[in-house]
């Protein structure tokens, strides 16, 4: 009768156990990766919903010009959970403290007011007007064009932090950017686009390292 295991059957065993878990941990990554696009793409759907009643309340005629300047400024009236405002990814990546210490910054007009903090990128559609009007070298388009001719279909937030370190991320006083940033580098995931009309998109083609806003409202 033979009593537990050899030492060369340990051996084979616990290749095999490496093995196995290095072959699955691709798979691992891959899952938790589609799993944070969810959720996040449901966080943009609510953020979505939450625009669109904002947007009834303060004017008449229903378009992105009476959207709020901030996604922050969804929170408490719109949009009742404030960490819909942080990707999921973010949330798994950067510590939860650091986020809770700077999740509230000076409103850029007003200083004195405290503006609630979101790793989505957002469009402001009458600074985008402004910046086109003074710039066109830069932006030869307003954003009231691409209105005009998209429609429901019109980019007003993505997220960009699925594949590369999101541009709003910067804004956060990070003790170490850099370390955050290489562990956000993905190039394989998608931008999640949030559109006027509620629908959201994962777009896997383009982008650089900075997905660029602009390009992101005029070509997705
Ligand atoms: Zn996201």
């Amino acid at each position: 009768m033979r009593k537990g295991l050899t030492l060369m059957e340990l051996l084979v065993v616990m290749s095999i156990l490496a093995t196995l878990a290095a072959l699955l941990y691709p798979v691992y990554l891959r899952v938790r990766a589609r799993i944070y696009e969810t959720s996040c793409a449901n966080q943009l759907r609510q953020i979505g919903l939450a625009i669109r009643l904002y947007v009834k309340d303060y004017s008449a005629e229903e378009t992105p010009y009476a959207m709020p300047l901030f996604l922050g400024a969804l929170y408490p009236h719109y949009l009742s959970d404030e960490s819909l405002l942080i990707c999921p990814r973010v949330w798994a990546i950067v510590p939860h403290e650091v986020i809770e210490r700077n999740k509230w910054k000076p409103h850029p007009l007003v200083p004195s007011w405290k503006v609630l903090w979101s790793s989505y990128a957002f469009y402001i559609p009458r600074g985008f007007d402004d910046a086109a009007r003074k710039r066109p070298d830069i932006w030869p388009f307003t954003f009231a064009e691409v209105f005009a001719e998209r429609g429901d279909m019109t980019p007003i937030a993505f997220c960009e932090a699925h594949r590369t370190f999101p541009l709003e991320a910067v804004n956060l006083t990070l003790p170490n950017p850099h370390a955050y940033r290489d562990a956000f580098i993905d190039p394989g995931r998608p931008l999640i686009i949030l559109r006027w009309g509620g629908k959201v998109d994962f777009v896997f083609k383009g982008g650089g390292i900075f997905a660029n806003r602009d390009a992101v409202l005029v070509h997705y």
